[in-house]
């Protein structure tokens, strides 16, 4: 691994940062979000959730001379929860607002004002707000002001966007206004050649999640994943990862007696990520000593280069 080699130039002005898209079922969520992302989506369609959001596409790209990652998770529409299995959504919609740099909060013309579950959410996101208001081709500019004119009153907002996303009418405004709160930050994801293989962040997530469930203290956090090969092939994902730690007494514990706990933790994590993916996975790990990963690892890591 010559870890400085992956490591491009990243402007100090690089903007980055987690965007969710919230709202009711049926307001053209989902619509929105693909008209945002366009042609340049590196998607994982997965289902599963991360830890950190349900990431569901990337966008990279260049606003008036600045570089920019944006990264988008779609929401399950918000509902009252009547059932377990709501309030677990729910839980997730609330974990994607507390994270999100900016949330896009879209509203369509028609909206029944039962929203009070909503705004309530939304109180507790320290993110920007921007309100769409979505579906603008089937109403009159006047029947458009008077909704603008009652979300004002109902909500702080950082702006309030009417658009279209089927006629992809207002898009530019919106890019504009979601440029204009995104922060700068380095990008979360590697840009590089790597760039549409994002899937390489969560294959290592999930064998660093099996580490932390498996191993005492100071072990997990001696441990770094990297991914060194990663080939999704017709029917199957091969998938190679090298488990570093510092220290060969480390190593020692990693595989545990005949190998016993390097199977344990690999055979938990392939089948997540078989779920995870899709997809039929192949997993090879090894482990290796490498006393000075810190120091390169940390490297990569201050870039967003690698996962943290
Ligand atoms: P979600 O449930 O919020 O993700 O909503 P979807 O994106 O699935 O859209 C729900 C329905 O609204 C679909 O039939 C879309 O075609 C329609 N829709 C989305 N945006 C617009 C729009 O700007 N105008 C109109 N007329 N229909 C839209
Ligand atoms: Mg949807």
């Amino acid at each position: 691994m010559e870890a400085e080699n992956i490591l491009p130039q990243v402007s100090p002005n690089h903007r980055a940062g987690f965007i969710s898209i919230v709202g009711k079922p049926n307001v053209g969520k989902s619509t929105l979000m693909n008209v945002l992302v366009g042609e340049k989506l590196s998607i994982i369609t997965s289902k599963a959730q991360t830890t950190r959001h349900r990431i569901m596409g990337i966008l990279n790209g260049v606003h008036e001379g600045t570089d920019f990652q944006l990264v988008y998770s779609d929401t399950p529409g918000i509902i009252k929860p009547q059932y377990k299995l709501h309030e677990s959504m729910m839980d997730f919609v609330q974990g994607s607002l507390e994270d999100a740099d900016i949330v896009l909060f879209v509203v369509d013309i028609f909206e029944k004002h039962d929203e009070e579950d909503v705004l309530q959410r939304l109180a507790r996101t320290e993110g920007a707000v921007i309100l769409v208001l979505n579906k603008t081709d089937l109403a009159t500019p006047e029947q458009i002001e008077e909704k603008i004119a009652f979300w004002k009153e109902k909500l702080f907002t950082a702006a309030i966007i009417p658009i279209s996303a089927l006629k992809e009418e207002g898009i530019d405004k919106l890019f504009g206004a979601i440029m204009e709160y995104l922060p700068v930050h380095p990008p979360y994801f590697p840009k590089d050649e790597l760039t549409d293989k994002p899937e390489r962040f969560f294959a290592a997530e999930i064998i660093r999640e099996k580490v932390f469930l498996n191993y005492k203290k100071e072990v997990p956090y001696s441990t770094e994943i990297l991914i060194e090969e990663f080939k999704e092939k017709k029917d199957i994902i091969v998938i190679r990862a090298v488990i570093l730690v510092e220290r060969q007494s480390q190593k020692g514990i990693i595989i545990g007696d005949k190998g016993s706990m390097l199977k344990k933790i690999g055979m938990a994590a392939r089948e997540e990520m078989e779920q995870f993916f899709g997809k039929k996975v192949f997993l090879e790990q090894y482990v290796k000593v490498e006393p000075d990963w810190r120091n390169k690892i940390q490297k990569l890591k201050q870039f967003g280069y690698e996962n943290s």
